[in-house]
């Protein structure tokens, strides 16, 4: 069958059309994805395990749902999960020694809403070990290449991911975000990424870094697919106490075509200071320019505890890092490395099983949270985090969502930060806050810097999804930014 354009280039709007009218079918879209990874990931390396066989039988079944006249909200749309997500008989890695060869024997609620919808699982994407990274340097396995240079980082941890999605080798993914994560990797591989209000999306089988930072969220090419794949994951999770008991708004419908009449958008002065790179600020002013043209008024507005975001962020994140991976100890999980009695045991299956970045973020979180230590680090930082809180909500009585950068720089080289761990944190500077506010935020494309993708950050308040995605759809009205490909996966469209 011919295709007007290359089954891995559509979005997964425009394939769901295709496969209701039977214009495409859901095998042939899956093996032209897992033909492109077979073609691509040699260099990329998005993917720490792929599940073809599945895949392909998932699709079957799809096909003959569809033949039986079934439908689902992505019947036979393959995408990719993060390996930080547990999926059940899918060895689940979390980019780490320790659980190397760990299959969870359930999944986490996200994925079988997945499942339930008639997504085709492709695999498991690579991730800094345990989400802790911007880089995806940190997986024990290899690093990642960004498809738009592949001599750099796709940023992290959920860069698998995000160089999957940005490459065609998966339609959509799914990503999690704890400072940044889903964000920051699709703002450095031109992609879309949306991180949900904490609670928004049910925790569930998503292995823990900062239980009360993580959140699970997607990426895609486009804003309605992100709002496609929102509205199946959404919803509130007896399994999950901090999963909100919120109804899940039709995201898809919300969207509106291309006006911003009335929308208030905050330009928080904070986020525009030096050290930003020059080509990222003026794509991103530029942003704003667009989108004050398609209506939107723009107020500067002040988030005055900004600079604490990185401190607080880093304290609280390695505290209860440090706490979830106390369980891995040689008894319950993946890796045992056996020695004289269950202490040795416990020593060496954690000196074995763990890398270089997680055990200083054990360490460092462990020191936060010890007697005499607590109340100054840990406690403090805890006081901080209201007051960077009432700096949103202040915001927020004032405009209807916040604007700046995703990132401070461009995907950065390979091994650029790896030694450098205060500026691997420090890319996360845009990022952090909400996280440690629990608010929503989505990264879209923007423009280019240096021939390299730029993001734009869109802040709301709690539960403000439906209205970041109608924004950003509304800016990508007006721009083609989301339909830029990286030049690896134009020469495989075109067969050149
Ligand atoms: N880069 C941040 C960190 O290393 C955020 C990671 C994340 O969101 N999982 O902690």
């Amino acid at each position: 069958m011919m295709h007007a354009t290359e089954p891995c280039e559509l979005s997964i709007h425009a394939a769901l059309e295709l496969l209701r009218k039977r214009a495409l079918s859901a095998l042939e879209l899956t093996r032209a994805h897992l033909e492109r990874i077979a073609a691509l990931d040699g260099q990329l390396h998005a993917y720490i395990t792929v599940t073809a066989e599945m895949a392909l039988e998932q699709a079957r079944q799809a096909d003959e749902r569809r033949a039986r006249g079934e439908d689902a909200p992505l019947l036979g749309i393959p995408l990719a999960i993060k390996d930080v997500i547990c999926t059940c008989g899918v060895r689940t890695t979390c980019g780490s020694r320790i659980l190397e060869n760990f299959v969870p024997p359930y999944d986490a609620t996200a994925v079988a809403r997945l499942r339930e919808a008639g997504a085709v699982l492709l695999g498991k994407t690579n991730t800094d070990e345990f989400a802790m990274g911007s880089s995806t340097e940190h997986s024990a396995f290899f690093p990642t290449a960004n498809p738009w240079d592949l001599e750099r980082v796709p940023g992290g941890s959920s860069g698998g991911s995000a160089a999957a999605v940005a490459a065609g080798c998966a339609m959509g993914a799914l990503g999690s975000d704890t400072g940044g994560s889903v964000r920051q990797p699709a703002a450095l591989c031109g992609i879309v990424g949306l991180k949900p209000t904490y609670g928004r999306v049910s925790r569930y089988g998503l292995v823990a870094h900062g239980s009360s930072l993580d959140q699970i969220g997607v990426l895609t090419r486009d804003v309605r697919d992100a709002a496609l794949l929102l509205r199946v994951i959404a919803g509130h999770d007896p399994r999950d106490a901090t999963s909100l008991d919120a109804p899940v708004p039709d995201y898809m419908q919300q969207l509106e075509d291309g006006d911003l009449n009335g929308v208030k958008i905050g330009v928080p002065k904070e986020y525009f200071i030096s050290g930003i790179e020059a080509g990222v600020e003026s794509a991103v002013r530029k942003a704003l320019r667009v989108m004050e043209e398609a209506g939107a008024k723009l107020v500067e507005v002040s988030l005055p505890h900004t600079q604490y975001g990185i401190p607080i962020y880093y304290l609280i994140a390695t505290a209860e890092a440090s706490s979830n991976l106390a369980r891995y100890d040689g008894v319950r999980y993946g890796l045992r490395a056996e020695a004289a009695d269950m202490w040795q045991t416990l020593f060496r299956t954690r000196a074995l099983g763990f890398g270089r970045e997680v055990k200083r973020r054990i360490m460092l979180g462990t020191y936060a949270l010890s007697a005499g230590y607590y109340d100054a680090y840990y406690l403090k930082a805890q006081k901080a985090r209201t007051l960077l809180r009432q700096d949103f909500e202040h915001a927020f009585q004032q405009v209807d969502v916040l604007a700046c950068p995703t990132t401070p720089d461009v995907a950065f080289r390979i091994g650029q930060k790896l030694d450098d761990p205060l500026q691997m944190y420090l890319s996360d500077v845009f990022t952090v806050s909400l996280n440690l506010v629990g608010m929503c935020g989505i990264s879209v494309p923007c423009g280019f810097a240096e021939g390299l993708p730029v993001g734009l950050q869109l802040m709301g308040p709690p539960l403000g999804e439906a209205m970041l995605l109608r924004i950003a759809h509304a800016y990508q009205q007006h721009t083609d930014w989301h339909t830029h490909r990286p030049p690896l996966a134009i020469q495989l469209s075109t067969g050149g």
